[in-house]
């Protein structure tokens, strides 16, 4: 399996071959396919195994080859539990879409909000939070998520763990219905299952 099978675009696979990958980590070979495809998907998967380029490549690659509906509207969202997370995912992302025309931020509480705003008002296709920033930032008026097509719930189970399942359920009602959902845990609780089912629409399971 390569990178270049998994059908990647071009300038995705140059941020790759500059990050020094050579093939594809179990959980991307997996979970590549099926999130290009459009398909939501529920994946199994621990820190380490790849698993942030394993959303991150496919929904850039989305971005980069679709056209938005709204005026410098947030496109993807992706949902994290922590800060340090956050802003991990973020480097991740900037480092994929080096070579792309695609525009990302991070917003997280712990610090003051106006650097944060004053990116979004410049317009950001991809959207890394932590859930109070988000909505506490919503609710001021200060970003629109009418227009999100992929949302990315990272280490679900740690969200949950974390109190953030009202969180999540708010701003569920923020995104629109019609959406590509991509959730990932390391475990698989009850609670996380009775989530999963509330947000994925007819999920592929993958597994690292
Ligand atoms: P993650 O599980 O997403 O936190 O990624 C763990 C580490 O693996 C990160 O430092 C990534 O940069 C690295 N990584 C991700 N995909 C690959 C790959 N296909 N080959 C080698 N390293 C990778």
């Amino acid at each position: 399996m390569s990178f270049q099978n998994l059908g990647l675009s071009a300038p995705i696979l140059k941020a790759i071959s500059k990050q020094g990958y050579t093939e594809p980590s179990p959980i991307q070979a997996k979970a590549i396919p099926p999130i290009l495809d459009g398909n939501d998907v529920l994946a199994s998967a621990q820190t380490g195994t790849g698993k942030t380029a394993g959303f991150t490549l496919p929904l850039l690659h989305h971005l980069s080859t679709t056209q938005g509906q709204g005026y410098k509207a947030v496109r993807a969202l992706i949902l994290t539990p922590t800060r340090e997370l956050a802003a991990q995912v973020h480097a991740n992302v900037k480092a994929y879409s080096e070579f792309l025309d695609v525009t990302s931020a991070v917003i997280f509480g712990g610090v003051n909000q106006n650097p944060q705003v004053k990116k979004l008002k410049a317009g950001v296709d991809v959207l890394i939070a932590t859930p109070g920033r988000l909505i506490d930032l919503e609710n001021q008026g200060l970003l629109s998520l009418r227009h999100v097509e992929i949302f990315v719930l990272d280490e679900a189970d740690r969200m949950l763990d974390m109190g953030f399942l009202r969180d999540i359920e708010r701003i569920m009602n923020l995104i629109p219905a019609k959406r590509q959902n991509l959730m990932f845990s390391a475990t698989f609780s009850k609670d996380i299952k009775k989530l999963a089912f509330k947000i994925l629409n007819d999920p592929i399971q993958v597994e690292a």
